[in-house]
């Protein structure tokens, strides 16, 4: 099944500074009494976390919001 895609009436989009992926974990050099590595996750700053970002509201030249 095949077709166009329908619109979609999202206020949110991927976030362009992490590209969805809000949260990486860096291994901070130390080890667990298992051997595992400690790993500090650190969220995007951009987003906090979340990987999308809302969309902002355009403004035409009449100063009139539009959708994104
Ligand atoms: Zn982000």
């Amino acid at each position: 099944m095949t077709g166009p895609t329908p619109a979609t009436t999202t206020t949110a989009r991927i976030c362009p500074n992490c590209d969805g992926f809000a949260t990486a974990a860096v291994p901070s050099g130390t080890r667990h009494r298992d051997g595992s590595r400690v790993l500090l996750l650190v969220d995007c700053g951009t987003c906090h976390g979340t990987g999308t970002v809302p969309l902002r509201p355009r403004l035409t030249a009449a100063h009139v919001e539009v959708a994104a």
